[in-house]
């Protein structure tokens, strides 16, 4: 039976690992659309295109050859034939993928393709910051997850292996929090999106939350 499960939310809510959890209790795939921004930029930086040119971004997300996996437990990005799935994580991504995300052609570039994947799937937990409001506005269930600031801090603390002090974590978060804010307007939930608050959680009251939505 087909399922559409649409999830928003910042970066350090665990939206991630929370949807990914949600996609295996529902038999369902799995859609990391942050992935798909994060390889895009990988590929303008490893091919020297100018990131302030929203021209050359454009085309490059355009004529991009992208394979995301759907599986929930198999991660596998690949760029133009090139696997960069663990690459895609790095600080150096992560700096740079404001560019493509704020360049409204490559967003809908971007878009268009998931809604296929998506549309493909048949039952799909689809994650990421424009889901339950530009990608799948129709889906069955759509949730903002939400968690306050320092809960977020935390997490994010404790997936970069807490090498990291607290104050560059804090720019980091905040800074990148700031740019998405730019193009998509995660923190408040639209019509009809369930709001999960993370904050006071653990991950399987979260995951509980998300499938009851
Ligand atoms: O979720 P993740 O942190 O991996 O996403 C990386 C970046 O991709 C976000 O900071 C945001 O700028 C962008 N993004 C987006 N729209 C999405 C998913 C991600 O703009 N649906």
């Amino acid at each position: 039976e087909k399922l559409v499960v649409a999830v928003d939310g910042p970066s350090g809510s665990g939206k991630s690992s929370v949807s990914k959890e949600a996609a295996r209790r529902l038999g369902a795939r799995y859609l990391d659309t942050g992935a798909m921004y994060r390889a895009v930029t990988w590929h303008c930086l490893d091919a020297g295109t100018d990131l302030h040119d929203a021209g050359a971004v454009a085309a490059a997300v355009r004529v991009a050859d992208l394979f995301i996996s759907t599986d929930p437990d198999h991660e596998e990005v690949r760029i133009h034939g090139t696997d960069v799935t663990a690459e895609i994580r790095e600080p150096f991504v992560s700096e740079a993928v404001s560019a493509v995300a704020t360049n409204l052609e490559a967003r809908a570039e971007l878009a268009r393709r998931q809604r296929e994947i998506i549309e493909a799937s048949g039952r799909i937990v689809a994650e990421g910051r424009d889901i339950t409001t530009v990608v799948a506005p129709d889906a069955d269930a759509r949730i903002l997850l939400t968690a306050s600031e320092e809960a977020r801090l935390r997490r994010r603390g404790l997936q970069l292996g807490g090498t990291q002090s607290a104050e560059d974590l804090q720019r980091q978060v905040v800074a990148r929090d700031a740019k998405d804010a730019t193009v998509t307007s995660f923190h408040e939930a639209s019509d009809g999106v369930a709001t999960v608050d993370s904050s006071d959680l653990d991950f399987e009251q979260t995951v509980q939350a998300v499938l009851a939505a």
